[in-house]
């Protein structure tokens, strides 16, 4: 038996990227209540990305029409996907069975919580990026690249996020100037040959943005060679900043749940944190790859572990 009551579920399910939309599915399908809650535009970081290529089943798929699949997929089995934002969760009754979810207007009550909620990029902390965000200072190329029509820009990065979207930028830039701090790439090297064989494609090699430039919007940017020292300044209409992201765990700090010196979740196999009844999947997540098949994966295995744990309350 399912719990009832308008905010009472058996999962909730925070965030609603591949892992929160793929976890609604297998939680809904089980016949578990189940909500997910997201505070943007569900379908995660795949949203920004023009082509996935690597999902099996698609040869090729426009980012957005993934999230759109995967999300009118979960609602046919009932999920519900609900836009809200979460700032905490905690544990209440005895030995913390029930999970509490709130978030800015409502709180739910659920028997297991699946933290599925992402990350956010990471910034470079330099001058000029604060002030000219969305003024040619973006961590979007998806979104942002077509402003950029014809213009120089700068990618600062060297690992698949960087090398994948400085190709993607080709198609709109005149030139597009990966800068790196060191003298190789941490991308896949399928994603670096794409990329060099790019005409427009350059490379500064053991360099850092120092400062981004421009007055109302992006006029330049002054890089240092790490090696030798020297400073140079390049002319570019735009810098798109790829340099990793933070995961949102945030919300569970009061948990009692691990997380590493990043702000992973620590997991086991079961996706389990540690705390009865909360899971962790996705790029939220301590793991190796951050890929929409390993999501998926870790989401898929995290529903079905909520939902033996749900039957060992013996309410379900
Ligand atoms: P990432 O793999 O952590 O790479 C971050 C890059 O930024 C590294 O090259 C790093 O340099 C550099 N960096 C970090 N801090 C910096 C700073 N303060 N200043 C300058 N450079 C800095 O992050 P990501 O590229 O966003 O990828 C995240 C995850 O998503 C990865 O697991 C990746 O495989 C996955 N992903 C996959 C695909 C795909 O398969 N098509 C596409 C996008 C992302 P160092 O190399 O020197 O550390």
């Amino acid at each position: 038996m399912t719990v009832d009551g308008g905010r009472d579920y058996d999962v909730v399910i925070v965030g609603a990227g591949p892992a929160g939309l793929c976890a609604g599915l297998y939680a809904a399908r089980a016949r578990l209540k189940t909500i997910v809650l997201e505070k943007g535009v569900p379908g995660g970081q795949i949203v920004n990305t023009h082509l996935v290529e690597d999902y099996p089943g698609f040869l090729s798929v426009e980012g957005g029409e993934l999230a759109r699949l995967m999300q009118e997929h979960a609602e046919h089995f009932g999920a519900e996907v609900v836009m809200a934002e979460v700032s905490a969760v905690r544990s209440e009754g005895p030995n913390g069975v029930v999970k509490v979810v709130e978030t800015t207007d409502t709180t739910y009550r659920a028997k297991a919580v699946i933290l599925t909620a992402g990350g956010s990029p990471i910034k470079l902390g330099v001058p000029g990026e604060e002030r000219l965000n969305a003024r040619g200072v973006s961590y979007c190329a998806v979104c942002d690249g077509p402003f950029f029509g014809g213009r120089v820009l700068v990618v600062v990065g060297g690992g698949d996020a960087a090398v994948e979207e400085a190709t993607y930028l080709t198609k709109y830039a005149s030139r597009v100037i990966l800068v790196h701090r060191r003298d190789q790439l941490r991308a896949q090297k399928i994603l670096q040959d794409r990329f060099f064989a790019n005409p427009k494609a350059e490379v500064r090699w053991n360099s850092v943005v120092e400062e981004i430039v421009g007055e109302r919007s992006v006029s330049g940017v002054r890089i240092r060679n790490v090696v030798s020292g020297e400073t140079s300044h390049l002319d570019v209409g735009g810098v798109f900043v790829f340099i990793g992201f933070r995961p949102n765990g945030d919300i569970l700090a009061d948990t009692g749940v691990t997380m590493d010196h990043g702000g992973h979740v620590i997991t086991n196999a079961l996706m389990e944190t540690g705390v009865a009844g909360i899971y962790a999947a996705g790029d939220v997540r301590a793991q190796l790859a951050r890929q929409v098949t390993t999501a998926v994966g870790d989401a898929t295995t995290a529903a079905i572990a909520a939902e033996k744990y749900i039957e060992s309350l013996g309410a379900h």
